[in-house]
């Protein structure tokens, strides 16, 4: 099997109807690039720049991180790489920067939060990405967006931090798509309202099955909650989707979800636009792809939200579907 995958490294990732749906890969620092390219990956789609606060014993400078970007769009050579600012908290520390005692960190602290906060640190983050954007084709979310509010606010740091960039006559690209995270539930229950003013979606299915669920998703006692294929995650799922194509945006998705094998047939049923996983993964699911026809899952995905009831359930709708 896998030296069947080798054969698929340059080619693009195509359904056997002839679509095409992007397969990029994830990482969490310029090191990761090899994989991502050894994988035929299609493109960057999520860049956790976390690991570039955690791996230093002090806030990373605007140079260190325009450094680490620059190399990371000069080595996808024009293929499109989505960074995600930074998402600490939760989970995530730094010894450096301390955070408040939590009795629910998921649900504090987080992400987006910290950044439009403490804007010293979001504002050097833009800074470094905004320069880094002459490099290559730089797309841009926002982690853990609850509400509109909190996107424009982040929109408008970002619009700030380039015209004063602008003005100095740094050169940046004019065309940074702006995106955001679909993974707090409230904001994929709203995603027809999101859509209007984003330019792309990215599901978080680890984080918006952990908050759907009320479920941690670090905590083995919990953990046979974690159901991706739990229609209530599908609906929301299809939602964010459908809001995005309305709206004439794209909508990908970056959890684990995207590399997996049963969930393949339900996303492209829903007509996901872009598939971000590990780069160890992007062989597989571009030969499974490669299987599948857009126009026999045509109806699978309304019959995964609508007829079925539980995450049991729709794991063997696919899977009969998969056998048959
Ligand atoms: C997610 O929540 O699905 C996601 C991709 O982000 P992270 O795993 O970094 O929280
Ligand atoms: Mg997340």
């Amino acid at each position: 099997e896998k030296a069947e995958w080798e054969k698929l490294k340059d080619e693009p990732s195509v359904t056997a109807d002839g679509k095409h749906f992007d397969i990029a890969a994830n990482i969490g620092t310029p090191d990761d690039l090899q994989g991502v390219i050894d994988n035929g990956a299609e493109g960057v789609g999520l860049y956790r720049t976390e690991f570039l606060y955690m791996q230093s014993d002090k806030l990373p400078t605007e140079d260190d991180q325009f450094e680490a970007y620059k190399k990371v769009l000069e080595g996808m050579k024009g293929k499109p790489v989505v960074v995600r600012t930074m998402d600490i908290g939760g989970d995530k520390h730094l010894p450096y920067l301390p955070l408040p005692e939590e009795m629910n960190p998921f649900l504090g602290y987080r992400a987006i939060r910290i950044s439009l906060d403490r804007q010293e640190i979001f504002r050097t983050q833009l800074r470094a990405l905004l320069r880094a954007s002459a490099f290559g084709n730089l797309r841009i979310m926002f982690p853990m967006i609850g509400t509109l509010q909190e996107f424009r606010d982040a929109k408008k740091v970002f619009e700030e931090e380039k015209a004063k960039l602008v003005k100095d006559g740094v050169k940046v690209s004019d065309d940074i798509q702006l995106g955001m995270m679909m993974e707090v539930p409230a904001a994929a229950v709203l995603a027809d309202q999101f859509a209007k003013e984003v330019d792309f979606f990215s599901i978080g299915t680890n984080d918006l099955i952990q908050y759907t669920m009320a479920a941690d998703r670090g905590n083995e006692h919990v953990s046979y909650l974690y159901q991706p294929y739990n229609p209530s995650i599908l609906r929301l799922i299809k939602h964010v989707i459908e809001s995005a194509h309305k709206e004439g945006k794209w909508a990908g998705m970056c959890g684990e979800a995207a590399g997996d094998n049963t969930m393949l047939p339900l996303l492209l049923s829903m007509g996901l636009d872009e598939y971000s996983m590990s780069a160890t993964s992007v062989l597989r699911v571009r030969s499974l792809m490669k299987k599948l026809s857009t126009k026999d899952l045509a109806t699978l995905a309304d019959r995964a939200v609508n007829e079925s009831i539980t995450n049991e359930d729709n794991k063997k709708l696919v899977e009969e579907y998969l056998n048959k």
